[in-house]
């Protein structure tokens, strides 16, 4: 369960990675001719997508987690973390919408413009590398929506950053658009350059919006994160109040069923209670 997990903590640090070095070498977007932009803005729409995915995911494991829980201050954090969800899906609604116009406008462009050959744009091919790693990160949360508050926590952590860098190679292109225009050697060229700059100006304005949305949905996952994780006093190991998995038929029928489990799903370990043996009590 865990190590699913784990692969979409590694597939979220490699597109971060790779979005560092596309923002190292936006410098290239400088040169870059209206079919290098057209290439460079092409896998910022599968970023996008990437990041709508992940978030997406997020909504589930938030909302699974609320009904899962029987603490209600524990259950309003993780409605607290959904509804930032929500607030983070519909601005990248908004930006994938720009982006796929900022595409479509560089794309018209690149027809018009008199040179079609372009030499290799750097931001490019690590956006491409970005592009696939948050495609992976975001197929991987489909096998299993996490019901747990510490990845969840780890997960959304990573997300204002990759939104951070988002607004500047968008900016970058927005640039390039702008230069290309300048440089544009008829009327139509010209047109075509001014539309994507234009399309690229609104992508950056929503791309600042999601990275106040994403900075949110951070911390209200890092809160539930903090009330809906303690620890398992007899072996240490971290407690979610997450009714276990391995309830006994009397447990499954007492009206006191055991409120916190192991992140693996099982009781707390035994502890001698007035009764007999019952699971530990969190710390
Ligand atoms: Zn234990």
């Amino acid at each position: 369960m865990i190590t699913r997990d784990t692969h979409v903590q590694d597939a979220l640090t490699e597109a971060v990675t790779a979005l560092n070095r596309a923002s190292d070498a936006d410098a290239t977007l400088k040169t870059a001719t209206a079919l290098g932009l057209a290439g460079t803005i092409a896998p910022l729409v599968g970023v996008a997508k990437g990041v709508a995915q992940v978030v997406a995911n997020c909504t589930t494991s938030a909302r699974r987690m609320s009904e899962q829980t029987e603490d209600a201050a524990v259950g309003e954090a993780h409605h607290g973390t959904r509804l930032a969800t929500r607030a983070a899906a519909r601005t990248l609604q908004g930006l994938r919408a720009h982006l796929v116009e900022t595409h479509t406008a560089a794309w018209n462009a690149r027809a018009a413009a008199a040179v079609t050959s372009s030499p290799g744009v750097a931001a490019r091919d690590h956006l491409e590398v970005a592009d696939r790693a948050l495609t992976q990160a975001g197929n991987l949360g489909l096998h299993r929506a996490g019901t747990d508050p510490i990845a969840l926590a780890s997960t959304t952590h990573a997300l204002p950053h990759i939104a951070d860098r988002l607004v500047s190679l968008i900016e970058a292109c927005r640039n390039a658009a702008h230069r290309l225009a300048e440089q544009a050697t008829t009327p139509a060229e010209q047109t075509a350059h001014r539309d994507t700059e234009h399309a690229a100006y609104q992508a950056v304005r929503t791309a600042h919006s999601l990275r106040r949305t994403l900075a949110t949905l951070a911390g209200r996952a890092q809160e539930a994160r903090a009330l809906a994780v303690r620890k398992c006093p007899e072996c240490g190991e971290a407690a979610l109040a997450h009714t276990p998995d391995d309830l006994t038929p009397a447990q499954r029928n007492s009206r006191r069923r055991p409120a916190w489990s192991h992140r693996d799903g099982t009781q707390l370990c035994p502890v001698m209670g007035t009764g007999g043996y019952e699971p530990a009590k969190p710390v």
